[in-house]
């Protein structure tokens, strides 16, 4: 029996009862509409922001693999592409930057699918997945016929969708809105860390195999790039989501502690999970007494297993860092990482 610890990037969980493995757009239609009639589904990309239980699975896991890039239309400076959803998510951002095609370079380097893509509104380095977006082809669970879903109607958010709150069904494609600028340059930089990096000011633009390389860089440094040789990259990356509170309990905390508007109003504001971890004493490396999960030694958001542990071993340094932060600064930090037949 395959199980968990071996399809996803974590490397936890127990078995899946059953596996199956579709190829193409058709077999993922066939796969789900018969099975998702009389078992219990997981649909899974590459496993990259899914932790599952010890127990594992009484079901049957839908692996998508299909692949492949179409250019839908192309008016010289729009250019619109339609993404099969097991394609590698990063093969296509490489895809992109080398058609001189901008709007994704900045998400160079984010593991999984290009399917899984919206389910949590995949981000990184000032890009979102939202705004190149076009809309998804969709199959609903209970229905034999996929539907096209606009980009208006998928709920999206900061690292969330219809899809992740509750939206059951397999997404078959996505397709994506790029633009070819004067001299394959890039959108403008809208990450300071990422501008400076670069030696340019926010709103600048670079070329873009450019950018990808920084951002690969960057992500490297932080454990944040898939490696099988790198510990620090056995997680889901960022393991809690960034907390958005109102702006009066915001004022509550230390001036010093970063938060950034979500709303016109001001009314409310997002906080750095990773700020609060640290500065509730969680240093990276932190591991509790005799598990084999710690937190990375390189970004203090990434849970990691350092070989061998357990998903409970996980999600007990997940909970004790939950308890932390809110005696220290009274919220309780929300997983990102999508979590099945586990809880915190
Ligand atoms: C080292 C590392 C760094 C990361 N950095 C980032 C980052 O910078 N920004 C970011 O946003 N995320 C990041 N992530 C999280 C992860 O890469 C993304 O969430 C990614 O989109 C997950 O893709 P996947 O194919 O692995 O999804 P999976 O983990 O396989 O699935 C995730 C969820 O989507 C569902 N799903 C998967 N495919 C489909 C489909 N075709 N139709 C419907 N539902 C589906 C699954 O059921 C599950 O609920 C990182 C993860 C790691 C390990």
């Amino acid at each position: 029996m395959t199980s968990f610890a071996q399809l996803t990037t974590t490397k936890v969980g127990g078995s899946a009862r059953a596996i199956v493995e579709a190829n193409t757009r058709e077999e993922l239609i066939l796969a789900y509409s018969a099975t998702a009639r009389h078992d219990e589904v997981i649909v899974l990309g590459q496993g990259s922001n899914t932790v599952v239980g010890d127990d594992g699975f009484d079901g049957t896991v839908i692996l998508v693999r299909s692949q492949g890039i179409e250019i839908l239309s192309d008016t010289g400076t729009q250019v619109d592409v339609r993404v099969q959803a097991g394609h590698n998510w990063d093969a296509f951002v490489l895809w992109a930057v080398e058609n001189g095609l901008a709007g994704v370079e900045g998400m160079s380097g984010i593991p999984g699918t290009v399917g899984a893509a919206p389910v949590q509104n995949i981000g990184a380095y000032g890009q979102e997945l939202q705004s190149v977006t076009l809309g998804v082809e969709f199959l609903a669970e209970g229905d034999r016929e996929p539907i096209r879903l606009d980009v208006s109607e998928l709920g999206f958010a900061f690292r969330t969708s219809i899809f992740k709150q509750g939206r059951a069904g397999v997404i078959l494609s996505v397709d994506l809105r790029l633009t070819r600028q004067f001299n394959a340059l890039s959108e403008p930089i809208a990450y300071e860390q990422l501008a400076s990096a670069l030696g340019l000011n926010l709103g600048d633009t670079a070329p873009l195999t450019h950018v990808r390389e920084l951002v690969l860089e960057l992500r490297r440094s932080k454990g944040m790039l898939l490696d099988a040789s790198d510990p620090d990259t056995n997680s889901t990356g960022s393991f809690f989501m960034n907390p958005i509170v109102r702006a009066s309990f915001a004022l509550e905390l230390p001036p010093e502690a970063p938060r950034w508007p979500v709303d016109d109003d001001g009314q409310l504001v997002k906080l750095s999970a990773a700020w609060l971890i640290e500065n509730a004493g969680i240093v990276k490396g932190f591991a509790l007494p005799g598990s084999r999960a710690s937190v990375s030694t390189k970004h203090t958001l990434a849970l990691t297993n350092r070989g061998g542990a357990t998903t409970e071993e996980v999600l007990e340094l997940a909970r004790y860092i939950q308890a932390v932060v809110q005696s220290n600064f009274g919220l309780i930090l929300q997983p990102e990482a999508i979590l099945v037949n586990a809880e915190l």
